[in-house]
């Protein structure tokens, strides 16, 4: 019989667990807590459980979080990415970041990705296969351990569409935020999507108060299939409604990602159909030049032209910032991110 994997397990699952093995409830919240919490790795460490429990624990589970491969920091900013391999001999790659703030994470939720986004290089080779719950986790917690510092914030935009892996994503942010675990407040987590539309109109039912990241990157329909073949399935329009009643149903602004790509969507036509597209809605435009692919032949918006996007905006009264790009020596940076590491 194939073992349960135990990093997969809600607490509540994991009370259910207990209770069939005749343990006492509070079992469930100690293990809980050393997966989740104190972060170890092997049952052995579960210091105030019995020998015996610990060896029908490693009988009936799996213990397998992600494993550090290499990590590679950045020379400008101390940003470090984190190639990780899985049991099954996938890698996925992770990110660190420091701000003022606090520290974040952003993490992987697919291997590969079928979007097929035209700038980003997780959809290269097309989607392998989903993570689970235990395996987005356990990106944090490894990163934790590694850097013997607290993660305060985390960013579902690594590789992967989140919303594609929709239902692990709802158990990994009830985990995530479980008191139990990491207790991370949803407030500091954020989803980015490329747009799926059902998907995410079910997800603002769930009434969370995290921040949802539209990947917008273009203002009329045309221009953003030219980008993102997802555009093909889903209008603006329907993606815009969408958004709309996200923010009707958890009073959260959206975030939109706008990747800026020289000569492709930078221009001061593009900025007003953007503000026309975008005006009165309660949001937040988030502006990425966008950063090398070497398979791909988009050249990033220049400097001054990035600077001239945002200050159109901000004359229309919406709120643009340009995205501060971290690690992007150590291809860390938003769509840099791959399923193997690449030499050189
Ligand atoms: N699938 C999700 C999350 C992953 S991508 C999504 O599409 O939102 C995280 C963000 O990085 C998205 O906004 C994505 O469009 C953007 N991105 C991808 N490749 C990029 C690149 N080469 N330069 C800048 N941003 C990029």
């Amino acid at each position: 019989m194939e073992k349960t994997d135990i990093l997969s397990l809600t607490f509540e699952e994991l009370k259910s667990d207990m209770a069939s093995m005749g343990e006492k409830p509070f079992r469930a919240a100690q293990i809980y807590e050393w997966l989740h919490s104190k972060l170890v790795t092997d049952f052995d460490d579960m210091t105030n459980l019995s020998k015996k429990l610990r060896e029908e624990l490693q009988q009936r589970y799996a213990l397998h979080g992600v494993k550090v491969v290499t990590v590679q920091e950045s020379q400008i900013d101390g940003t470090r990415k984190f190639l990780f391999s899985l049991q099954d001999g996938n890698m996925i790659e992770s990110v660190w970041m420091q701000y003022q703030h606090g520290n974040s994470v952003c993490i992987s939720s697919q291997v590969g990705c079928r979007m097929g986004c035209r700038f980003c290089a997780s959809t290269i080779d097309g989607l392998e296969r989903n993570l689970t719950a235990g395996e987005m986790l356990s990106q944090i917690y490894e990163i934790t351990r590694y850097t013997k510092e607290r993660v305060s914030n985390v960013v579902v935009m690594g590789s992967g569409e989140p919303l594609d892996n929709y239902d692990t994503l709802l158990k990994y942010i009830h985990m995530l935020t479980d008191e139990h675990g990491l207790n991370i407040s949803q407030r500091n987590l954020t989803v980015s999507t490329c747009g799926l539309v059902p998907r995410m109109r079910e997800l603002a039912e769930e009434h969370l108060q995290m921040t949802l990241a539209l990947s917008l990157h273009a203002a009329t329909d045309e221009k953003r299939k030219e980008l993102m073949p997802i555009a093909n399935r889903y209008s603006l329009a329907e993606v815009m409604d969408a958004c709309d009643f996200y923010f009707s149903r958890t009073g959260r602004r959206i975030t939109f990602e706008y990747s800026l790509v020289g000569g492709v969507n930078d221009t001061d036509q593009d900025a007003s159909e953007l503000i026309s597209l975008i005006r009165g809605m309660n949001c937040h435009v988030n502006l990425i030049p966008v950063n090398p692919v070497k398979e791909r032949s988009y050249q990033e918006s220049k400097h001054a032209d990035v600077i001239r996007f945002q200050k159109k905006l901000e004359q229309n009264k919406i709120n643009a910032t340009i995205r501060r790009e971290m690690g992007r020596d150590i291809d860390g940076a938003c769509g840099q991110l791959r399923r193997r590491y690449m030499e050189g």
